[in-house]
């Protein structure tokens, strides 16, 4: 099978992996000049991790979960618990750099996958892939979209409703030093949150949401530190073990509407291409990882029937992952909330709700399989 992979991001590595390792010659395309994970830290849970394994991809995560606090949850500014996690539910939880991950991701591909980078790809059509360069290639029995939100394999599969601002930016952060944390998670005020989540090497990694109108220009590391420093322990001092020069900021965006198709013929789309999500569930590089893994185990058991096994994925894929889109953004909608009577109210209702329902939540987006065929 001749495949071709746009874009080495998290979707298009596991992907071009997964294919390749089944026996396809594989093409993988990348725009920019190298193949590089940037944005600081990344969480990964069971379901990515399984996805990973049925890849034979597991040790590109290490296994040490060295530093882990036994207190988890969502706080107030005052450090007052809103929501506690149950250890269990978060047990297969790991944060990873992003460089590290594309590293070991790009260490993995074995001889059968040529990598081109500085190499976008302007459009497809049909079994063809036509380059920036206006090249083509030509007569492809797969040609897979891992292009990200702003793709340009998806108006080959289906209507592009492009991306929609979800109203709030986020900074963040890998800590320059360890620093000892005795609790994680996200703490919720009015209008802004901040999260943090150790690394096994003690280092952490953080980010702050803040509401923003589009195309309003944000502050520095300085406006961060301005919002966030009064809030409960460790957050401040987090911050002062952070290096400015490390801190990222971008606005929050996701797929203005979910997708009516994620495959057309021998066309395919994964990860964020197919259902850019907000980060609030943590949960769209683990969907992509999810995506490359179904894609790869349907196609493996397919023979000469690649028409049905494509069917198969565009059926499990969209529902799931549109699901858990829908989710992550009601949790950022919440998360945001500005007004304080309507901010009083989330907080009565979170501290009032058995974290067992949170919990049951947590459970229920990590509880996936690959498909077997
Ligand atoms: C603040 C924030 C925090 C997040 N935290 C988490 C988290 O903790 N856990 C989690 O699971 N997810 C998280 N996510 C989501 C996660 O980062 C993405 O879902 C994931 O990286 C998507 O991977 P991808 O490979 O689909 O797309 P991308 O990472 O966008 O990769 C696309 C690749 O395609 C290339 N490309 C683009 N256009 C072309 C073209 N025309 N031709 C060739 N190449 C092209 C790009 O250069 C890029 O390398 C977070 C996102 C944000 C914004």
């Amino acid at each position: 099978m001749k495949a071709v992979v746009v874009g080495a991001g998290i979707g298009g590595l596991c992907t071009a992996a997964g294919l390749s390792s089944s026996g396809a010659d594989v093409t993988l395309l990348e725009r920019a000049s190298e193949v590089r994970g940037g944005g600081s830290g990344l969480s990964l849970f069971g379901n990515g991790l399984r996805a990973l394994e049925s890849l034979g991809l597991r040790s590109v995560v290490p296994d040490a979960r060295e530093v882990s606090p036994t207190l988890n949850g969502t706080r107030r500014p005052d450090g007052r618990w809103l929501t506690r996690f149950d250890p269990a539910a978060i047990a297969d939880l790991r944060v990873v750099r992003r460089s590290d991950l594309h590293e070991a991701l790009l260490g993995r591909l074995g001889s059968g996958v040529e990598v081109r980078t500085g190499t976008g790809v302007r459009e497809v059509h049909d079994r063809t892939v036509r380059l920036d360069d206006d090249t083509t290639i030509d007569g492809c029995d797969l040609i897979v979209g891992a292009d990200g939100l702003r793709s340009r394999v998806r108006p080959a599969v289906t209507l592009d409703p492009g991306a929609a601002y979800a109203g709030y930016v986020a900074w963040r952060a890998i800590t320059a030093r360890p620093v000892d944390l005795d609790a994680a998670g996200e703490t919720m005020g009015r209008g802004q949150r901040f999260g943090i989540a150790p690394l096994p090497d003690g280092h952490v990694y953080w980010f702050a949401a803040v509401n923003y109108d589009k195309g309003a220009d944000t502050g520095g590391f300085d406006e961060v530190r301005q919002r966030f420093s009064s809030w409960h322990a460790p957050i401040g001092e987090v911050l002062d073990a952070t290096d400015p020069a490390d801190v990222g900021v971008l606005p929050i965006e996701q797929l203005a509407r979910p997708l009516a198709a994620f495959v057309r013929g021998r066309c395919v789309l994964v990860g964020d291409a197919a259902h850019a999500m907000t980060p609030n569930l943590g949960q769209g590089a683990n969907q992509a990882m999810e995506d490359a893994a179904t894609l790869t185990a349907l196609l493996r058991g397919a023979g000469q029937d690649v028409d049905d096994a494509l069917r198969t994925y565009d059926r499990l894929r969209r529902r799931r992952t549109q699901r858990i889109a829908r989710q992550a953004s009601a949790v950022g909608r919440v998360g945001q909330w500005q007004s304080a009577p309507a901010v009083r109210l989330r907080d009565l209702a979170m501290r009032a709700a058995p974290d067992a329902v949170l919990n049951g939540q947590l459970r229920r987006i990590q509880d996936w399989q690959p498909p077997v065929r």
